[in-house]
């Protein structure tokens, strides 16, 4: 069952606790800080930071860090993610992490890419990973 979109304020607050979150981020080699705000289907907002680490290969982009956040938190259905850096355009997720989100949410998942200086980007999951690996599909 689908759920309905996200209404402007929702959307608003989901993009300021990505960009509030980003300043956690534990990215002493990179400097490239990065939060992400995703929104449970019971409408709590569960957050992320990247958090690097000196062997770089270990780093956690701040996407996954908040799937497995709300995995941990008993939270499975997902309405929306926000992700924030400084960069311009606004950050995009990277591979890994569009697999990831894959794993809990359909082609039609929204997702905004937010920066302190205003710039949004709206996307679908599907617009950016179309075609995910799936050993089955979502129900
Ligand atoms: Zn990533």
């Amino acid at each position: 069952v689908a759920l309905p979109e996200l209404d402007t304020e929702t959307w608003k607050q989901l993009a300021e606790s990505a960009l509030e979150q980003r300043l956690r981020a534990h990215a002493p080699y990179s400097g490239f800080r990065v939060g992400a705000a995703l929104l449970t289907a019971d409408g709590q907002i569960i957050t992320g930071c990247n958090v690097e680490n000196a062997s770089y290969g270990l780093t956690l982009c701040a996407e996954r860090v908040a799937i497995a956040s709300a995995v941990a938190a008993g939270q499975r259905r997902f309405r929306a993610l926000a992700i924030a850096a400084e960069t311009s355009p606004p950050p995009r997720p990277c591979g890994a992490c569009l697999q990831v989100i894959a794993e809990f949410c359909s082609e039609d998942f929204p997702l905004v890419l937010v920066n302190g200086a205003g710039e949004r980007e709206r996307y679908r999951l599907a617009d950016l990973l179309p075609h995910a690996f799936r050993l089955k599909t979502l129900e």
